[in-house]
């Protein structure tokens, strides 16, 4: 499926998951989706994931690449499903899982402590595919030509904002982020000029309120945010998993009006930087 931001090019994403803290199914969620956190993105040819929910298990994955895959933390609805990502079962492949260090846990124990018996029959490490775990560098990396940058969100804790940048084109994904003054600011600065942000835009302004210090955010702050970042265009993620088609709809409508720099992010749709 393709959108209002298609223009070709060597930079895609593809929103495999962007259901926030609980998978939903049902007809009610057809067109946003019900699959937690996951998007595939293609550049230069590498395969890079952001995060590992049950989105993952939708994903068509090139033949020949090798695959890296950017954890921003490891809550429940982000690494759900790696154990069913198709990759891991096959021989010859080299999977690459990059997390910060959390909890005094690197990010294979990480992982451990949920995938591995009796939860699991195995842990990540034992599958079939060749499978290497990161922590992140203090600073910023390459994969191929992939540069990877990284700023600490607000979040219980914690959670990885990514800036992924690759033939002068970027996107930054800025999920399970609480706004704090200071952390605006921060990340309009590090979303500086990025070709896409992708924003944790669970709560309305009103549920908000109810849900302080929960680690989410609002799609009104994610536009401000957007705005002064001077972002091409803002993809809000992380819906509540209570809203359905016709309420984001409604809320997409809302904020579409007076600009087209706005949109909520659609399962399956391609984005191409
Ligand atoms: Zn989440
Ligand atoms: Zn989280």
């Amino acid at each position: 499926m393709k959108n209002e931001f298609d223009k070709g090019g060597d930079f895609e994403l593809t929103v495999l998951g962007a259901r926030g803290s609980m998978p939903v199914n049902g007809k009610e969620f057809a067109v946003y989706g019900g699959a937690t956190s996951c998007y595939r993105i293609l550049a230069a040819g590498e395969e890079i994931y952001l995060d590992a929910g049950n989105g993952i298990v939708n994903a068509e994955i090139e033949p020949s690449t090798r695959i890296t895959i950017l954890l921003t933390h490891m809550h429940l609805d982000h690494i759900i499903g790696l154990p069913f990502f198709v990759a891991l079962s096959q021989k010859k492949r080299s999977v690459d899982i990059y997390a910060e260090s959390r909890a005094g846990l690197s990010v294979n124990e990480a992982l451990d402590r949920l995938i591995s018996p009796p939860f699991w029959p195995l842990k990540v490490g034992q599958y079939p595919a060749n499978v290497t775990f990161h922590g992140l560098p203090e600073k910023t990396f390459f994969i191929g030509a992939v540069q990877i940058e990284m700023m600490e969100g607000t979040h219980p804790l914690g959670s990885t904002i990514y800036r992924l940048t690759c033939s002068g084109k970027s996107l930054v994904y800025a999920t399970d982020f609480e706004h704090t003054p200071e952390g605006c600011e921060a990340l309009a600065d590090f979303a500086r000029g990025c070709d896409l942000l992708l924003y944790d835009a669970q709560y309305t302004e009103e549920e908000y309120e109810r849900c302080r210090g929960y680690g989410h955010s609002t799609a009104q702050v994610g536009f401000e945010v957007g705005i002064k970042a001077d972002a091409k265009k803002i993809l809000f993620v992380h819906h509540a998993p209570e809203r359905t088609d016709e309420v984001l709809s409604n809320m997409e409508q809302k904020f579409k009006t007076g600009t087209d720099k706005v949109a909520f992010a659609k399962a399956g749709e391609k984005i191409f930087l």
